[in-house]
């Protein structure tokens, strides 16, 4: 049943439907509970969006980010969780049960499970989205693999873009870091261990302005931020590590958040409101894993359920 323009009562409540918000609705819902899941737009969260997913156990051979998407909602639907294609834009927390606004009415909602994600921050620049999964990736972990012998550029200068550059040199046969800077923001250590390797080299002051190709990613346009010098630069994979945006705008000022805007849990998935939880990319700046996604989530509802129980005993 949907919340077209009424108001619904939820036992819980998963706000997003990637890793964590899908394996929190199949815990909740072997409960007992019938969470209702609100997918927002990312039906699936980022990995979703990757081609390929070999670290997920189980899948020996790998699969498709959208499949194992729906793999998780099916799985979850099977107990008895309800996916409504609906999208949450505010929250009150200032008493239980509850209120959510979706773009389809309101819930009320006696735990809410929190797992809206993180984007990672995109350059915006012509081509980008076009190619993204034909040679253009956010995630090292992901798809590093594929650029075996390969050429590889990464965009950034912290301590994401030097890591994970350091991550591909184990794959890639030459991974050339383009910062917009002379200076890279990343730790010393890092930048050390970055410059002393043979594999890694850099191209500063410069931004990439356009993404280049037809079928995958050929050329990048490139621009001299000093200079104002354009020129061009072929590679075979472009990985973007500028931040990442934890989606909790919603939640500003009525949770407990860090100074970079992701939800403080404890190691039971609570937040600084009762009953609340957040799992997944919104409360992990650290792993951004589908495994440990999943994890967080089925802690939550296993917590949210814990919770529920003691209320009626
Ligand atoms: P970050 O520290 O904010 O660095 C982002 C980098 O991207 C900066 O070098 C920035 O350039 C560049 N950048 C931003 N917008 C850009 C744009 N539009 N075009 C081109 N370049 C752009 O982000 P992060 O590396 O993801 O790290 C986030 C936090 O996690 C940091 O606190 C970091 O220390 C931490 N972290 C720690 C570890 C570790 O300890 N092993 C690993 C990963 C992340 P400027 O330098 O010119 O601003």
């Amino acid at each position: 049943m949907s919340a077209n323009g009424t108001e619904k009562h939820v036992k819980v409540l998963v706000l997003g439907a990637g890793p964590a918000g899908l394996s929190a609705a199949l815990y909740a819902a072997r409960a007992e509970l019938e969470p209702v899941v609100l997918t927002g737009m990312q039906l699936g969260g980022q990995a979703a969006l990757t081609h390929v997913i070999e670290n997920y156990p189980g899948f020996p051979t790998g699969v498709g980010g959208a499949e194992l998407g729906e793999l998780f909602q099916k799985q979850a639907e099977h107990f008895g969780a309800k996916v409504e294609f609906d999208m949450a834009h505010e929250v009150d927390l200032s008493q239980r049960p509850y209120k959510v606004t979706t773009d389809s009415g309101q819930y009320k909602a006696d735990t809410l499970i929190l797992t809206t994600g993180a984007n990672p921050t995109h350059l915006n620049i012509p081509g980008e989205v076009e190619l993204t999964g034909r040679g253009v990736s956010y995630c090292a972990t992901c798809d590093g693999w594929f650029f075996k012998d390969k050429k590889v550029v990464i965009v950034g200068g912290g301590d994401s873009a030097i890591e994970e550059g350091l991550f591909i040199t184990r794959y890639a046969s030459s991974v050339t870091i383009i910062h917009r800077r002379d200076e890279l923001r990343a730790s010393p250590v890092l930048q050390k261990r970055a410059k002393e390797h043979p594999k890694m080299n850099f191209i500063w002051d410069t931004i990439v302005t356009e993404v280049v190709g037809s079928d995958k990613l050929e050329t990048l346009k490139l621009k001299n931020v000093k200079t104002g010098a354009e020129s061009t630069f072929d590679t075979d994979g472009l990985f973007i590590f500028i931040g990442h945006v934890p989606n909790t705008q919603m939640f500003k000022g009525q949770l407990e958040m860090t100074d970079l805007g992701y939800v403080v849990v404890n190691d039971k998935m609570e937040t600084s409101v009762e009953g609340v939880y957040a799992a997944g990319e919104i409360a992990d700046p650290h792993f951004r894993q589908v495994i440990t996604s999943a994890g967080m989530g089925a802690a939550a509802a296993i917590q949210a359920t814990r919770f529920l129980e003691a209320e009626t005993a």
